[in-house]
């Protein structure tokens, strides 16, 4: 029996114990912020090894968290101090590859180790015993004949592989009556099962599609790569459509051949890949195991649970997909790896994509960027040849890239309160008399970003930001898009009362469907926004009717921009190309160029061609230059120089400190004060504290602090070094981003 906790308090049970069982000092890290590691006291037949699941005794309570090292140093703490550990989960201890990630990602993004552990560690219940559940297999005599409905099961059936009864009709199609009356006859035999039902393995012996030879080329190169088992970071750049995903299929189905072989996807946005997905169950008959936040505790637990012990082949998920304890990483594919969706912006400010590489490096094992659009930072790596870069120049099949084109802005002037200009009607009524479908994209959800009195000026403001409020008109509200403040759309105005003289200004999405609307009365339109789409199921009913011509025109924000293959859509008029062309972000206009060739890669991808108008006030912006004349290397090198000079990522460092606190002029001494302590080196230099471009968040003032430093700095030491100086004074937050990608 081990010591139990509630006698640890006892100074005579504890002198026993300590007789009785020979101590020993380990080291125990539990997912809280906190730094460092605690000592415990390890029973000896207790057996422990790093990367074991324990429970602890904490302030009281027990908790739960992982051995993190079986000699912890002699310290301050004397022994008798010590509390033993309680008991030890029956799980498999978390591979060697995620406790090095974790330790990489805390020292990189400088969190606390406890933080980063707390992302591997988020499954509900995953210490209880798995319940023991009935699932039922395929009888092993069956009769000759049956229904059609019941032969479907059959034909479903893998070997005899107990299943759920949801599984069977999931997988067989056919209703929950068809299952229940195959379990009452037996042709269906119940079978009792300890855990969580397993995932159906990947078919990898299905038929696959023929690829052309440049596709083949790309499929081969990974493949030889991936079964040297050493690391190494390959970039799969293709124009939009050029089967970028057909070809990482491939690279899966080899993967897989090989025993027990685990492939991680990171995809930007995992919510919204229902495409994908389908496409995957077409070629490899399963669901790959997926992996994002809003997935239920249950399903949470049950992809835990079949990636520790080693069973989940393929996973699918967004960033947080990284911390899976995966037992034999042999493949990591990042998909649209240009996306800065992901990068995680709180807490833990990591990186997906980069950490991606660290996670293969650490795994010995091949990754994949794919993109029609790759970062600046992905081109530099693969010039260098630091990276293997593959391309693809062609769209599959009879498709071919559509045609760009600006509408000059200053020439073709808009009516009053109108975004569509006359050649863009003029494409859209033609297209709508072909048949065939448009897409319209704006980037901004709402009916107008800013309302203003146009009778006193005054501009409705967030209390709790400085940010204006988003007007809704579907749900007749002032929005704030950075804390989720709202208020009803009022009548008069706040400040001078006046009746009726509100003015939304600017259009958002709503307001263009609104004005579609009116110049096309006869056509069937969708708007695509987070407002409009807000779970998957909506998502996947919207993109059927798409698919099924259900829809002629469709209005979206970036979230249309996401990979999505429509036969019948061939126009795509960009309602604003100025939008976010510059900034106070160095990525600005590389982020502009990526969004548009992106949203212009949704046209023409099958047999009818597409063609693109990007409305615009500044047509010769290199940009649009880059996309009109598909030659993007000028734009491209034109960026780097530029980042070069500025000594910007990824010829050189940058660090942001967001100092916040609900007392502005605390905050501000305490940046004064920092400011003093400040690193004096030559080759780092403190620009700040300035408030930064959202002064005042959520109630909070905010001051920015941004280091930049040469290669060859050790930015993290650098900015440890400088924060240890001072203590974090009661009401402010200091948070520290690490090659930042959001500069508001
Ligand atoms: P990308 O990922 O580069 O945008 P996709 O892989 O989505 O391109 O391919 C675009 C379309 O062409 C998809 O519908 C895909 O199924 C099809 N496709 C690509 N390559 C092939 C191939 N070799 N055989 C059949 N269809 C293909
Ligand atoms: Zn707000």
């Amino acid at each position: 029996m081990y010591p139990r906790n509630n006698k640890q308090n006892d100074p005579f049970e504890k002198q026993l114990m300590s007789e009785l069982f020979p101590t020993r000092r380990i080291q125990v890290l539990l997912p809280l912020p906190l730094s460092g590691v605690l000592d415990y006291l390890m029973p000896e037949e207790m057996m422990l090894e790093i990367g074991d699941f324990v429970t602890v005794p904490l302030s009281g309570r027990e908790m739960q968290g992982v051995v993190w090292s079986l000699n912890a140093p002699e310290n301050d703490i004397p022994i008798e101090k010590l509390k033993y550990v309680v008991r030890k989960a029956e799980l498999p201890p978390v591979p060697d590859t995620l406790i090095q990630f974790v330790k990489w990602v805390a020292q990189y993004t400088l969190s606390p180790l406890g933080s980063v552990l707390k992302m591997a560690l988020s499954v509900p219940r995953k210490f209880d015993k798995p319940k023991k559940k009935i699932f039922y297999r395929l009888s092993e005599d069956l009769p000759d004949k049956m229904t059609p409905a019941r032969q479907k099961i059959v034909d479903a059936a893998i070997e005899d592989m107990p299943l759920a009864v949801k599984t069977w009709k999931e997988i067989a199609g056919v209703s929950d009556g068809v299952v229940r009356g195959m379990i009452k006859v037996e042709m269906l035999v119940p079978v009792e099962v300890s855990g969580e039902e397993t995932f159906i393995n990947p078919d990898i012996e299905l038929e696959r599609a023929l690829l052309s030879e440049e596709q083949k080329q790309a499929a081969e190169h990974i493949i030889t790569q991936q079964r040297t088992n050493s690391f190494r970071t390959i970039l799969l750049e293709g124009v939009t459509g050029s089967g970028k995903t057909e070809v990482y299929f491939e690279a899966i189905a080899e993967c897989l051949k090989e025993e027990s072989a685990q492939v991680l996807v990171l995809v930007p946005e995992i919510s919204l890949t229902t495409q994908w997905l389908d496409r995957f169950k077409e070629r490899f008959a399963s669901e790959p195991v997926i992996w994002h936040s809003e997935m239920t505790p249950a399903q949470r637990r049950r992809a835990w649970w079949a990636t520790i012990r080693g069973e989940a082949r393929v996973i699918v998920g967004a960033r947080s997909a990284l911390f899976l304890p995966l037992q034999k990483l042999k493949l990591v594919i990042v998909d649209e790896e240009h996306s800065t969706t992901f990068k995680q912006d709180e807490g833990v400010m990591y990186h997906g994509r980069d950490m991606a590489v660290v996670r293969a490096m650490q795994s010995d094992c091949t990754i994949v960027l794919a993109s029609a659009t790759p970062s600046l930072e992905t081109m530099i790596n693969a010039q260098n040849e630091k990276y293997d870069w593959l391309y693809l120049g062609e769209r599959h099949g009879p498709a071919e890239l559509p045609a760009m084109s600006t509408v000059d802005l200053r020439h073709y002037k808009l009516r009053t309160g109108s975004t569509i200009s006359g050649p863009l009607y003029d494409a859209l009524k033609e297209n709508l008399e072909n048949g065939e479908q448009s897409l319209l994209y704006l980037n901004r959800r709402g009916y107008a970003p800013l309302t203003l009195c146009g009778s006193c000026g005054h501009r409705i403001e967030c209390p709790h930001c400085s940010a204006w409020l988003v007007e809704h008109q579907k749900f007749k509200k002032l929005e704030c898009h950075h804390c989720g403040f709202n208020r009803r759309l009022p009548e008069q105005c706040p400040n001078c009362e006046a009746l009726d003289s509100l003015i939304p200004c600017g259009p958002g999405v709503e307001r263009v469907a609104e004005e579609i609307e009116l110049l096309f009365p006869e056509a069937r339109l969708a708007i695509m926004s987070s407002d409009e789409i807000s779970s998957p199921p909506a998502l996947k009913k919207m993109v059927e009717k798409i698919e099924n011509h259900e829809v002629d025109f469709i209005i979206g924000t970036q979230i249309i921009t996401k990979g999505y293959h429509f036969p019948m859509l061939t126009l795509v008029g960009v309602i604003d190309a100025d939008l976010g062309m510059s900034g106070a972000d160095p990525r600005a206009a590389e982020r502009a160029w990526q969004q548009l060739e992106q949203v212009a890669g949704r046209a023409g991808r099958e047999k009818h061609a597409g063609r693109v108008l990007f409305q615009t006030y500044q047509p010769d912006h290199p940009v649009l230059k880059a996309l009109v004349s598909g030659d993007k290397d000028l734009f491209l090198e034109a960026e780097a120089e530029a980042r070069e000079n500025q000594k910007l990522p990824p010829y050189g460092k940058l660090a942001s400190i967001i100092l916040s606190g609900a007392d502005r002029s605390k905050v501000l001494s305490f940046s004064k004060e920092l400011l003093k302590k400040s690193p004096q080196y030559d080759n780092v230099t403190i620009l700040g504290p300035v408030p930064a471009p959202l002064s005042y968040l959520r109630g909070n003032y905010r001051y920015r602090f941004l280091i930049k430093a040469d290669i060859e700095v050790n930015l993290q030491k650098t900015v440890r070094d400088w924060l240890s100086q001072m203590k974090t004074g009661r009401g402010i937050r200091v948070q520290i981003d690490i090659d930042p990608y959001s500069f508001y």
